[in-house]
């Protein structure tokens, strides 16, 4: 397979995001921050859609599995498998940058719209751009980009997002070629067995299907998948 040109969403902010400096002051975007709540909503996604996701912040669950070689079945999950974990790189670039196509270094404030790129470094396949778009439609439609974005995280699920909670956004435009994957090739896919699956003790919570401002007819996974992918609106 041959290497894909960058792919670009615009988003707009229905409200500031926020991520932070080193010190915590939130004049300044941190593209690492914003990639961190885009990878916690993927890991988020795939467990809602019936796949297995570590949890890097959490020792013991977190991938690769230090006895299997990188490109040996088992050595790290699906997320890991396009954000990269220890032994296995990330399979993108990720900037964000501004309407002039600069890297946008200022905080994102309400009202702004702004560009977010992933410029393959290696081949990634069909489904794992899928994962990405979905895991995009779903922060517009019930999440929040960035740190501070002031949802609940429960042991029973994750809370809707308050009405003016930090890091709302609407996705403007996205790149027309990655919703093709049926709901077939993307379940067989997240059950690929190349891929360790680290079970979800302790976190059942931390998966789409848990969200409380999901309705319930859209709970199992090829329902939430249509749903994402439908104009429908978002809870909250
Ligand atoms: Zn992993």
């Amino acid at each position: 397979m041959s290497i894909q040109g960058p792919k670009i969403y615009t988003l707009r902010a229905l409200t500031d995001i926020w991520t932070g400096d080193a010190k915590g002051k939130p004049h300044r975007t941190i593209a690492t921050g914003l990639l961190g709540s885009i990878r916690w909503w993927f890991e988020v996604l795939v467990r809602g859609l019936g796949g297995s996701a570590c949890d890097p912040t959490r020792d013991g669950n977190r991938c690769p599995d230090h006895r299997k070689k990188p490109i040996e079945p088992g050595h790290h999950c699906v997320v890991c498998e396009l954000f990269g974990c220890t032994g296995w790189a990330r399979k993108f670039r990720f900037e964000v940058l501004d309407e002039n196509e600069q890297v946008k270094a200022a905080q994102i404030k309400e009202g702004e719209t702004f560009n977010l790129r992933f410029t393959p470094l290696r081949s990634i396949r069909p489904e794992d751009w899928a994962l990405l778009d979905l895991t995009l439609r779903l922060i517009a439609k019930y999440g929040a980009l960035g740190g501070k974005t002031k949802i609940r995280k429960r042991n029973d699920g994750i809370g809707r997002r308050p009405g003016k909670g930090l890091g709302q956004v609407r996705v403007e435009s996205s790149p027309n070629d990655l919703a093709s994957s049926t709901w077939r090739e993307i379940s067989s896919h997240l059950h690929h067995s190349r891929w360790r699956q680290p079970n979800h003790k302790g976190f059942e919570w931390a998966a789409a299907n848990k969200l409380e401002a999901l309705p319930k007819e859209h709970r199992s996974p090829k329902t939430l998948l249509a749903h994402l992918r439908s104009n429908a609106g978002g809870g909250g």
